[in-house]
């Protein structure tokens, strides 16, 4: 069934709209274009959400614009006190912002829960800013000469989020930007857009002052306002590499500070003497949690060939035990985010077979603990897949496995680094000289040792590298507060007659 399909057999249950969040309320805008937000799970639209036109983002930075200035003056102790009442409604009410996802998303509860406490984490981070705000001080850098660095606030900042994390990507980037002082404007994706609503009414609940909390729903329209819009000073995007690409080259041709996060192609190497129990299961864990789509989730398996048969077996085995299903029903996976993607993931199980490589376990057509209409497409596991073929070389997003034979450390490590991606990588291995010279040889911005989704905490910074970002700045942890913050520096004389006179020659010490 198309999307159009769909959204005609149950237009009866469509009829909620989602509007924007503006100056703390709802905001219906003034753009009559909107779009259908399903429940996957369903395969069944349940509200339409607005897609802001540019005079829409105008008005809404606009109110942000207001918002920075109030916001900026805030003392420190205001504002962490505002961030510290957040954290704790957050916390309290989880389950309520995990419902909301599973129903738009998919992801199964369990999930969603860990999706909101690593968000909870950065918000964690973020209430500790007193001491990432702290400027430098040297005294008497010349005679009675003192010169100190100050961190302010940027001013309006935009947000741009994908569909696969709706709370814990806006988390990791305005719970910094809010307690550097920022306004922030966040476009979330329209495939899941009401985490954003719902978070912005816990900002207002813990008294954050109006337009300081901006959402915009929308598309590419309302993502090429924030980009061209003169008030707004900085982008952060997740998302897929291309739209990421154009984020970054945009954002810099208006002026703007940007960061820009893109799609990923995981792999984890199976070392010969790894526990290969152990990699199995991180394998399935890490393949096929929230229906492979996370940016950090492992889509190929580089088995040495001594291993990978026994490898490969294991797998098959521990995946003949997930269940599928609505996420509501304590299920392992859920379904995928749309029909056309559940169809175009499918479409690589034929693609693998005509490039050559073996169907291990094929997704299709299982069965599923959910209604007929989601849009499921079961785990599958694709053996001998070759480089050379779109299942290796695409980002899927799907719960597609591949394996790669290889024949060592060094032939594993040359695939990774021929990759264009550079988000996360992992090896399993119980030698620890291989595992060292991985982690300084792989051309990848977050390893794992034995750890298959190696997201860095809070206190440290997540990002890619290479096409899996574009920008010079992380997200969140101490890269967090540098983009969120401009630097001043101040050099500073108290008067003294004994310092008078001419010179006209550049400033030096004495
Ligand atoms: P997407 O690129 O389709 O959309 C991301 C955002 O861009 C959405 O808000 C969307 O509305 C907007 N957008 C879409 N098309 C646009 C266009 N033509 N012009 C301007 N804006 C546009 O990504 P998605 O499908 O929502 O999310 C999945 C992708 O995100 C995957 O590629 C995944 O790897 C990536 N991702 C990366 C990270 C990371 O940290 N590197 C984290 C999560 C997701």
């Amino acid at each position: 069934m198309t999307d159009a399909g769909t959204l005609e057999r149950s237009a009866d249950r469509a009829t909620t709209i989602l509007d924007h969040w503006v100056d703390s309320a709802p905001w219906a805008g003034t753009s009559t274009r909107t779009a259908p937000v399903f429940n996957p799970a369903l395969g069944s639209v349940q509200k339409q959400v607005r897609l802001a036109s540019a005079s829409d983002v105008d008005r809404a930075v606009t109110s942000a614009s207001a918002g920075a200035d109030r916001w900026r003056d805030a003392s420190i102790a205001k504002r962490q006190a505002v961030l510290f009442a957040f954290r704790e409604l957050l916390n309290a009410r989880k389950g309520e912002l995990a419902d909301i996802l599973t129903a738009e998303h998919g992801k199964v509860t369990s999930d969603a829960l860990g999706e909101i406490a690593r968000g909870l984490e950065v918000v964690e981070f973020a209430c500790g800013m007193p001491s990432q705000m702290k400027g430098a001080y040297s005294e008497n850098v010349s005679t009675d000469i003192d010169v100190y660095s100050l961190r302010q606030p940027l001013g309006v900042v935009g947000i741009i989020s994908p569909f696969n994390f709706p709370a814990m990507v806006p988390l990791w980037f305005f719970s910094i930007a809010i307690a550097a002082g920022n306004a922030v404007v966040l476009k979330p994706s329209e495939k899941d857009p009401s985490a954003a609503n719902w978070l912005a009414a816990l900002w207002s609940e813990a008294g954050l002052p109006d337009g300081v909390f901006t959402v915009v729903h929308g598309d590419k329209e309302a993502v090429d306002a924030l980009l061209q819009h003169p008030d707004v000073r900085s982008i952060s995007f997740v998302g897929s590499t291309p739209i990421a690409r154009y984020i970054y080259e945009q954002a810099a041709r208006f002026g703007k500070r940007v960061q820009a996060l893109g799609g990923a192609k995981n792999h984890m190497l199976v070392l010969p003497d790894a526990d290969l129990d152990l990699a199995a299961d991180a394998a399935v864990n890490a393949g096929f949690g929230s229906a492979g789509e996370r940016c950090m989730a492992i889509s190929v398996v580089l088995a040495v060939d001594a291993i990978a048969d026994e490898l490969v077996a294991k797998i098959a085995e521990r995946m003949g035990r997930l269940r599928t299903g609505d996420g509501m029903r304590g299920c392992d996976m859920g379904p995928l985010i749309t029909e056309a993607h559940r169809d175009k993931v499918a479409g690589y199980i034929d693609t693998a077979r005509s490039d050559g490589a073996s169907v291990v376990v094929d997704g299709r057509g299982i069965e599923v603990d959910g209604d007929a209409g989601g849009f499921w497409l079961g785990p599958t596991l694709i053996d001998r897949v070759p480089t050379s073929s779109a299942v290796y070389r695409d980002e899927i997003f799907g719960p597609v496995l591949s394996v790669v034979r290889v024949e060592g450390y060094a032939d594993g490590l040359g695939i990774i680094n021929g990759s264009p991606y550079g988000n996360g990588t992992a090896i399993f291995t119980n030698d620890g000289g291989a595992a060292r010279r991985f982690q300084r040889e792989v051309q990848v911005g977050m390893i794992g040792i034995n750890v298959p989704i190696p997201v860095p905490v809070a206190y440290h910074s997540f990002g890619g590298w290479k096409d899996s970002l574009f920008g010079d700045a992380k997200a969140y942890g101490p890269h967090g507060f540098d983009f969120f913050t401009q630097e001043k520096a101040v050099t500073s004389r108290w008067l003294d007659p004994s310092h008078g006179g001419l010179n006209l020659g550049f400033p030096q010490h004495d």
